[in-house]
């Protein structure tokens, strides 16, 4: 299409938006399908938060804050980052942004020249690779194996840098796959990122996600990169609210760094989109005010997560030819079904890859769920379990049916 920029003819529209969106016009059209597609807690935001940002409105909290964020907000979430994180900030190496999304995309930008290289572990999240495109950077992906629970070999992280590399994306707990990246795997990571030539003049070239670090299973624990010997400087560390404390909607994520970056990020945002929603920042305060690592309402949330996990790691445990590696955070399984793939379903034709097992399963099963190949790796696909046990239930009952037919 000549009428677009090339930089958007690239461009992949995110595949959990598209199928998400889809299942949402199938229900409204009357088909009761079940939407296990979405990135987003089934929870209402717990009503401390809610209330704050009540609160803000009622005030008349409504005017544009500081592009970096309120005072209050980035001082709270250097206190928090202190506290769980062991990582130093000063609140002006914070960023408050609409979403870690942004975050994330703003650090990529200001990071990445045209023909830089980014470096992906698969399964990623559908958005780093996309990401990179519009920086015009190249995303290198790095491929893992469910048999070694999708963690990285740093030999092969290793074969991978070259003198283009800048950026290597680590995001744990992981999504799709729930991996938790485990310390000493990270600091193993972080020996061949400080020995690299080009990576040592031109840090920081690790971004690290840690939007789900909050949902986690025991005996699994979170490690921040930055937190590692020699790290600080090179990591820029990306969180937010959306998926601990239920707040998806109210868009407000942030990104912590070496100043001279962060700064760099908040030119791109000051021309973009200004700073977050205020009222969203109030109920951000609350949020961290709920104690650590969230305290008793995170802590609620995460019991429901660990129970869903469990039933379907079970449930998908006994059925045939399916492949599972227990996710430890994150609230979505990646199942490997690949050993169906090239088996006929009756009224339907050729189940040949994670696109048209998916199709599959929403015409038979009618449960949304989203092709691994989104994420980088075709062998699976993904429920994501923020949904009722009962509808969990419900939807494992009927995939397990439309995968049985198949054999
Ligand atoms: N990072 C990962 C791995 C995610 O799954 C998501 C949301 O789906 C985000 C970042 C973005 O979160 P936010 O809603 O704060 O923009």
């Amino acid at each position: 299409d000549i009428s677009l920029s090339p930089r958007v003819s690239s461009l992949k529209p995110s595949k959990t938006i598209a199928i998400t969106d889809q299942a949402t016009a199938l229900v409204q059209s009357g088909v009761p399908v079940i939407r296990l597609a979405a990135g987003e807690p089934d929870f209402d935001t717990p009503a401390v938060i809610a209330e704050a940002g009540m609160k803000a409105i009622r005030d008349g909290y409504t005017k544009n804050t500081p592009n970096a964020g309120t005072l209050e907000l980035r001082s709270a979430i250097c206190h928090k980052l202190k506290e769980e994180n062991g990582i130093s900030y000063t609140p002006d190496q914070i960023l408050v942004s609409n979403g870690a999304k942004q975050s994330l995309l703003q650090a990529v930008l200001a990071v990445c020249s045209p023909g830089d290289e980014v470096i992906i572990p698969a399964p990623f999240w559908v958005s780093y690779t996309e990401m990179a495109r519009l920086a015009d950077a190249t995303p290198v992906i790095l491929p893992t194996h469910i048999s070694e629970d999708f963690l990285l070999d740093p030999k092969i992280l290793e074969s991978k840098l070259s003198q283009k590399s800048r950026l290597l994306v680590i995001g744990t707990p992981s999504n799709p796959a729930g991996t938790v990246y485990p310390r000493k795997l990270l600091e193993q990571i972080a020996q061949i990122v400080a020995a690299h030539p080009r990576l040592l003049v031109a840090s920081p070239h690790v971004l690290s996600d840690e939007i789900y670090e909050h949902i986690i299973y025991a005996p699994a624990t979170h490690t921040s990169f930055a937190s590692l010997p020699g790290m600080w400087e090179r990591t820029l560390t990306v969180n937010g609210f959306s998926k601990a404390f239920a707040m998806t909607g109210w868009r407000l994520g942030y990104l912590a760094g070496p100043k001279h970056f962060v700064s760099a990020c908040g030119k791109i945002q000051s021309q973009a989109t200004s700073g977050a929603c205020s009222i969203s920042q109030k109920a951000g305060v609350a949020a961290l005010g709920l104690g650590y690592a969230g305290g008793e309402a995170v802590a609620t949330m995460v019991k429901a997560f660990k129970e869903r996990r469990d039933y379907l790691v079970q449930t998908f445990g006994e059925l045939e030819g399916v492949k599972i590696s227990e996710p430890q955070g994150a609230f979505y399984l990646f199942l490997d079904f690949s050993s169906y793939y090239g088996t006929e379903a009756e009224g339907f034709g050729l189940i040949k890859d994670s696109s048209s097992l998916c199709r599959y399963l929403l015409d038979k099963a009618q449960v949304a769920v989203v092709p691994g190949d989104a994420f980088g790796d075709d062998t699976c696909i993904r429920i994501s379990y923020a949904a009722s046990l009962s509808t969990i239930q419900a939807a494992t009952d009927s995939i397990k049916k439309a995968m049985t037919a198949l054999k």
